[in-house]
């Protein structure tokens, strides 16, 4: 079979993981090939974002273009109750810069990724779409490689020193190691679609994030975008969402529709468009974030419950942070897996600390107000983590939240398989 050995890094996947981890790497002056098996652009769920994920877009150059793009700009989050009572939306300007950080957006995932790519084509990537990666080549325990299959049937090798694995929550590479873990407690289900003409808020607020209360602790996104559409979905326990023998996704969807009030309001002013979704793949966790030769990023490594929109700021995260390891170990020709230690620990710090506000969230007698009326020092540091602030120490936080609900025991995953 042909073989090809021109590259210095190899990246499966075209997500906000993988062409991050290319930018940064051919920033360094590598030369990387990213393999997409879809065409661009395509559909992705995913499309809050939260403050924090200002810095890595800054790392990568794409400030100035977010800021010229037509996304929808997003400076607060509200939180709604199942009778349509509204919270004052939480302002990220109240506590961060609001030219930087304060301010967000809400992207339209199909346009941003594209974007992604196109600006690690400019800075030097090579990018190649509808071409599926099959398997990993290994020789002695070491990947050395993938197999790839181009949309034509031709069928061919690739070599490199690294493989980065951003494929998204499929996994590939955890999946076929076996290192995927399901979180014991985070099983929901998503069903979604978009509405086009419904009723947003207006000024400033047009852009905010609603989370929605519907019972048992489910809970509606509704997500404004720049083409008049917002995009709105609901997430719960299966059982809830299918009592009743209820399995149609229309069904599920309008039923719940019906529990909350702001939600049904803010619907029926307009015209529900596109198909609806549906996925039950939630929370799921690599045990080890790379072997020799071989290093997960974003979903690959582990997905979290999205209620706080935490995955594509953890995903670009991930990939500025591996381009960097990387290209250490290019330049001293090193590939021992113990030098990705770091990079697997700040990772699992950071959705580790997620993790815990999740948990916590579907508590079903847990509310953050109720810490803060007790802890008000507490606000700002569940403000932060909140808005991905995810690398630092809560300890305290953490021991106060305990007083109101069990908090999961950290996952011991993570760790580079030697
Ligand atoms: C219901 C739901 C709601 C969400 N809401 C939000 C939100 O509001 N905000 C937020 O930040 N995140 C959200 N997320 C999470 C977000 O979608 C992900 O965290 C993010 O897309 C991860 O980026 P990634 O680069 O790791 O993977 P992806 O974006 O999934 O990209 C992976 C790419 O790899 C390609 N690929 C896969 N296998 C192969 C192969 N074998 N060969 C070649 N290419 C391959 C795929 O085609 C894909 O293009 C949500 C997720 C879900 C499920």
């Amino acid at each position: 079979m042909q073989s090809d050995s021109s590259y210095d890094v190899l990246i499966i996947g075209a997500g906000p993981s993988g062409t991050s981890a290319a930018t940064i790497l051919a920033g360094h002056g590598h030369r990387v090939l990213v393999l997409e098996r879809e065409k661009f652009p395509r559909y992705r769920v995913g499309e809050s974002l939260i403050p924090f994920t200002y810095q890595p877009l800054e790392r990568l150059g794409l400030i100035p273009k977010m800021k010229a793009s037509h996304f929808q700009k997003k400076y607060s989050v509200s939180f709604v109750q199942p009778d349509g009572r509204r919270s004052q939306p939480f302002y990220f300007h109240n506590r961060y810069d609001r030219d930087t950080i304060a301010q967000t957006w809400q992207v339209l995932r199909s346009e941003f990724d594209q974007m992604m790519v196109d600006h690690a084509r400019e800075r030097g990537v090579e990018v190649r779409e509808e071409v599926e990666v099959n398997r990993l080549l290994t020789e002695d325990g070491r990947v050395v490689g993938v197999e790839v299959t181009e949309k034509n049937g031709a069928t061919y090798e690739l070599r490199a020193p690294m493989t980065l694995d951003g494929s998204g929550k499929e996994a590939f590479a955890a999946t076929r190691q076996g290192w995927r873990l399901n979180d014991p407690f985070l099983n929901k289900v998503a069903v979604w679609t978009y509405y086009e003409g419904s009723q947003r808020e207006s000024g400033e607020d047009e852009g905010a994030t609603t989370v929605a209360f519907v019972p048992d602790k489910g809970w509606f996104w509704h997500i404004p975008q720049h083409n008049n559409r917002v995009s709105v979905g609901v997430v719960a326990d299966g059982k809830y969402l299918t009592r009743g023998g209820v399995r149609d996704l229309k069904a599920i969807f309008d039923r719940e529709v019906g529990e909350n009030a702001w939600i049904r309001d803010h619907l029926s002013a307009g015209k529900q468009e596109g198909p609806y979704h549906i996925t039950s793949e939630f929370s799921r966790h690599s045990r080890y974030c790379g072997s020799p030769g071989l290093l997960l990023l974003g979903d690959a490594l582990a997905f979290l419950d999205p209620v706080f929109s935490s995955g594509v700021m953890l995903a670009l995260k991930s990939g500025v942070l591996a381009g960097d390891a990387v290209h250490e170990a290019l330049v001293s020709g090193d590939f021992n897996p113990n030098r990705f230690a770091e990079y697997g620990a700040t990772l699992r710090e950071g959705v580790e600390n997620m993790r815990k506000l999740v948990y916590a969230f579907y508590n079903p007698t847990f509310s953050f107000k109720d810490v803060i009326m007790k802890y008000p020092d507490m606000a700002g540091e569940i403000t932060d983590c909140l808005s991905g602030d995810v690398n630092r120490d809560y300890s305290e936080l953490w021991s106060r939240i305990e007083e109101f609900a069990p908090l999961p025991e950290s996952l011991p995953y993570g760790v580079p398989l030697q």
